[in-house]
């Protein structure tokens, strides 16, 4: 992933609706947004919220604006959406186990990022 991929709101709300047949997430009501740094929870350049139940998410994708220049590696918003939905299938593990457990939150976080770079690298061959 060497490219810089950067998108509009359009154009990933577009990939959300590609990525959300692609990983079986359709049932899921998912409201993307780019967000400017002010206005996102965690210093991050992606994140989700959701509430089980009702399987309803939110995901925010930072602003490219406010993308920290200093970060190692290129800006690929594709797989800043492909990270935040994937989270959406360990919520009910999460949401059960993962509560303010910094050990669960670790593991799940390199299970995540090694699924999603496996994801878009045979997206894109
Ligand atoms: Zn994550």
């Amino acid at each position: 992933m060497l490219k810089e991929v950067i998108y509009t709101e359009e154009q990933l709300n577009e990939r959300l609706a590609y990525w959300q047949e692609k990983l079986r997430l359709q049932d899921w009501i998912i409201e993307l947004r780019i967000a400017r740094s002010r206005n996102m929870m965690q210093d991050a350049s992606a994140a989700v919220d959701w509430t089980l139940s009702r399987k309803m998410a939110s995901i925010n994708i930072l602003d490219h604006i406010d993308y920290p220049n200093d970060i190692v590696g290129v800006r690929d918003m594709e797989n800043d959406l492909v990270h935040e939905l994937l989270h959406l299938h360990f919520a009910p593990i999460s949401d059960h186990y993962g509560n303010n457990n910094d050990i669960y939150s670790t593991f799940e976080e390199q299970a995540i990022e090694s699924i999603a770079y496996g994801l878009i690298a045979a997206e894109r061959k």
